[in-house]
């Protein structure tokens, strides 16, 4: 059976995009196959591929899974040996609006992957920077949580706040939703504020804490605009080791 992740932070800027694109890559150069699931209407992980849809507006998308029953394998696109991507458009923006009122409007995406899924090692979604609608489907759709939290505005209410949400998605919905793991993202060893916030990122989460932490690396903001992972770009950059790392990470736990 595929692990499907999602990737969930209520907050923006903390990594979420960047560890769905470089640790989708990093489990398929390991022979993994993978599928990338954008869910943010911003359509970051799509425009870091070069599948950005919205500038070609009859090509479909996450939106036309979620709202017109569309089959995934007419949305998912190749990106690279072991690596597929079914991308967002900006349309998403509305669903919150537009699926309010949707029988099973937590379970769309679920429903879509049934039977589609199987097809992959592991399905990594990304998901927007707050707890809407296409989160809930993301959570309801999972069996792991990767959560990204950024080493120097860690507010530990706002990641309580999504242990919250977890907790009541997994009682309402999903009762094998599990935290996979807690990621520390944008690590800058140099600041003594840094290396106080993943001291207490260990002392609150334990064991959920992940080995790897990711540095901050020029790289991986810089890799984007080269429309491809890390690991192709600068595979000797402190961002293509971490998340490397990361990925050997969760083949070893096997989480
Ligand atoms: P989110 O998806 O949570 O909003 P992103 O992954 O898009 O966050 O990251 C926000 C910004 O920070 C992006 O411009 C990204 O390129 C950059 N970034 C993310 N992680 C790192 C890192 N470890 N080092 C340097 N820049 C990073
Ligand atoms: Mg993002």
């Amino acid at each position: 059976m595929s692990r499907v992740y999602a990737i969930v932070n209520q907050k923006g800027g903390v990594g979420k995009t960047t560890t769905a694109a470089n640790l989708s890559a990093g489990l398929a150069k390991r022979g993994k196959k993978i599928l990338m699931i954008d869910l943010d209407a911003q359509a970051n992980l799509s425009a870091h591929f070069g599948c950005a849809v919205n500038d070609e507006p009859e090509s479909v998308s996450m939106y036309d899974i979620l709202r017109h029953n569309e089959k995934m394998e007419n949305v998912v696109r190749d990106v690279s040996e072991n690596l597929w991507l079914a991308p967002a458009s900006l349309l998403l923006s509305a669903a919150d609006l537009e699926l309010g009122g949707v029988i099973g409007r937590e379970s769309l995406l679920k429903r879509a992957l049934k039977g589609y899924s199987e097809r992959f090692d592991s399905v990594i979604i990304d998901c927007p920077p707050s707890l809407g609608l296409l989160s809930l489907n993301g959570l309801v759709a999972a069996s792991r949580v990767i959560l990204p939290v950024q080493s120097e505005f860690l507010s530990l209410h706002g990641v309580r706040q999504l242990l919250d949400t977890i907790d009541s998605v997994r009682s309402a919905y999903n009762p094998s939703l599990e935290v996979g793991g807690v990621l520390v993202c944008l690590f800058d060893s140099r600041r003594r504020l840094a290396r106080s916030v993943a001291d207490t990122v260990r002392e609150y989460f334990g064991d959920l804490v992940f080995d790897t932490i990711v540095r901050t690396n020029v790289s991986l903001a810089e890799a984007p605009a080269r429309g491809c992972s890390v690991l192709d770009y600068d595979p000797k950059s402190s961002g293509a080791e971490d998340y490397g790392k990361l990925a050997d990470e969760i083949i070893r736990r096997g989480t």
